[in-house]
């Protein structure tokens, strides 16, 4: 773009414009970090691998959950699904406004939504979970809203877990926000996103990602496939046309509808994080966490006393540079 016709522009006001337009967090990222810093070096994702011109800078934004949704505690709760559903498509919209405004000031811009997978990963296997094209929690944390937790998801100060993220990059010479050095997480200590999690997938700092898409996503692709599979081997076709008006083929054509179960899914390890300033509003309701076992306070346990002992799993060691430092953390909270 020839500069004669891009205005002078600062982060403060492109924040500033990002909160009119409906964000609840900005935060700016330099893309030369998320491009050396790639969350899966074997399968890089990055900033560079989407434009090669107006890719300098990751704007993320994000919008909060409703307190009222976040309040029920079934993980399978519908008005969830398609209440986040609202938040994903205000937030999207947000982002195109960015986009539009920044154009209208001289430097072209262009939406990174966070389900936005790179088809070119798909390899006709249904049940596999395919990554975006961009980590949403990665790029927020190199924009300094927040750190990873136990099961790497996003962790902002504001609002913990329960917001929505999306991505603009743009050229823009702005200045960059840095990352936060300390965890909010507060580790195995607590662990109830653990203790919440119906699926039981999440591991020391990291998580079953394919195990937790039949809860994040529970009539997503994969359940479609399997659904219309199990209709295809019906030999009976009494049988086969009840299965076409049943509750699950009901809830198929909902989701696909709205993208709500699509999208949008579980979210009970985000609900029950005590991190976060919103956490006193939604306490009350969450206190009690009906999944939580026997094994999984074993498991938790063990993962205390590995941390007591500096003994820190590999997927930490990984990805430390987004979880923060949890020691800094503990010794702060004395
Ligand atoms: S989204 Fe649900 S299944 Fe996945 S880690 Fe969170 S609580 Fe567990
Ligand atoms: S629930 Fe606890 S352990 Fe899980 S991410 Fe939040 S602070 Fe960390």
């Amino acid at each position: 773009m020839v500069a004669i016709f891009q205005e002078p522009l600062t982060a403060e006001t492109v924040k500033e414009k990002a909160r009119a337009l409906g964000a609840d967090l900005v935060g700016i990222a330099d893309a030369a970090a998320l491009n050396a810093n790639p969350p899966d070096p074997a399968h890089p994702k990055r900033p560079m691998d989407i434009s090669d011109h107006d890719a300098d800078r990751v704007i993320v934004i994000a919008k909060r959950l409703s307190a009222g949704t976040t309040r029920l505690p079934a993980w399978d709760e519908r008005h969830k699904f398609y209440n986040d559903e609202l938040a994903l498509t205000a937030i999207e919209a947000t982002s195109l406004e960015l986009v539009l405004w920044l154009e209208d000031r001289g430097y072209p811009a262009l939406i990174v939504p966070p389900t936005h997978v790179d088809p070119l990963d798909y390899r006709g296997d249904a049940r596999a979970s395919l990554g975006p094209i961009l980590s949403m929690p990665h790029a927020a944390v190199e924009a300094g809203l927040g750190t990873l937790g136990l099961n790497q998801m996003l962790l902002t100060p504001e609002y913990g877990p329960r917001v929505v993220v999306t991505a603009v990059l743009t050229s823009a010479p702005v200045e960059c926000d840095s990352r936060m050095e300390e965890a909010l997480c507060h580790g195995a200590e607590c662990g109830r996103c653990l203790s919440a999690c119906p699926g039981d997938v999440i591991r020391h700092f990291d998580r079953d990602w394919q195990a937790c898409q039949d809860y994040r996503s529970p009539h997503g692709f994969h359940a479609l496939a399997d659904h219309i599979g199990r209709i295809i081997d019906e030999p009976d076709p009494a049988k086969k046309k009840a299965m076409l008006r049943s509750k699950d083929q009901f809830y198929l054509w909902q989701s696909i509808l709205r993208g709500a179960g699509v999208v949008t899914g579980c979210r009970r390890c985000q609900d029950v994080c005590p991190v976060g300033a919103d956490y006193a509003r939604l306490a009350d309701a969450l206190a009690e966490i009906a999944e939580d076992t026997p094994e999984k306070r074993a498991r938790l346990a063990e993962m205390r006393a590995a941390e007591a002992a500096g003994d820190m799993p590999e997927s930490y060691r990984l990805a430390e540079r987004w979880i923060g430092d949890l020691v800094k953390q503990a010794n702060a909270a004395l």
